[in-house]
């Protein structure tokens, strides 16, 4: 052995052009198919979008990746007051999961519910051109139980889940980069302009 790392360049099966990640990728991106290829089941993909910023830049903007999941949320339970209250509540709409490394979990399950409520009709950039992007490093192929627990978490909030059932059928799962600058004390993201404090090793491929 000679100890070099054996580079193996991955192309589109589409159109052949390199596809784009960096060392830890798990997920590849080609930009002029606008498709995203996880490494565990490749040749298959996921559509690649890009969301437009909402919130004027300071600094370069870079994209952090998400699962962006839709689909229908059912619940019951054999009580009603709690079938009451959760009717009461904001519906959640498109679940955005991190595909990034999710070193500070709180964080980044908030953003998950701040978006599920806050990013409805959002621009996308369908350009794509010369954007810089943190790797996907997560290739979870359970998507159905991501949503269906991330609506437990959400109905939790006023009634306890014990004994509801629930169910989640995905109806699709795009990869979305989602615009962030850096900011003094972390990281600012550039569609409800939230800071999340921290977050250095947060950083694009190049
Ligand atoms: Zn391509």
């Amino acid at each position: 052995m000679s100890g070099e790392r054996l580079f193996i360049s991955l192309v589109c099966p589409e159109c052949g052009a390199e596809l784009k990640g960096g060392a830890p990728a798990r997920v590849f991106l080609c930009m002029a198919c606008a498709k995203a290829f996880v490494m565990d089941r490749f040749p298959e993909s996921m559509r690649l979008i890009v969301l437009k910023p909402t919130i004027a830049p300071q600094a370069k903007i870079f994209h952090v990746p998400f699962f962006k999941i839709d689909g229908r949320f059912r619940f019951s339970a054999p009580d009603e007051h709690k079938v009451r209250a959760w009717s009461n509540m904001n519906p959640l709409r498109v679940i955005y999961y991190p595909a990034f490394p999710n070193l500070r979990n709180l964080y980044s399950e908030d953003l998950t519910f701040r978006y599920a409520m806050g990013l409805d009709g959002v621009e996308t950039d369908d350009e794509r051109k010369d954007i810089s992007f943190v790797d996907g490093t997560r290739a979870p192929g359970n998507f159905d139980t991501i949503a269906r627990l991330v609506w437990l978490a959400h109905l939790d909030r006023v009634a306890d889940v014990t004994g509801a059932e629930a169910e989640f059928t995905v109806s699709g799962v795009d990869y979305c980069l989602v615009p962030f600058e850096r900011a003094e004390d972390g990281l600012k993201e550039l569609m409800l302009g939230l800071t999340l404090k921290g977050f250095a090793e947060l950083a694009p491929n190049e």
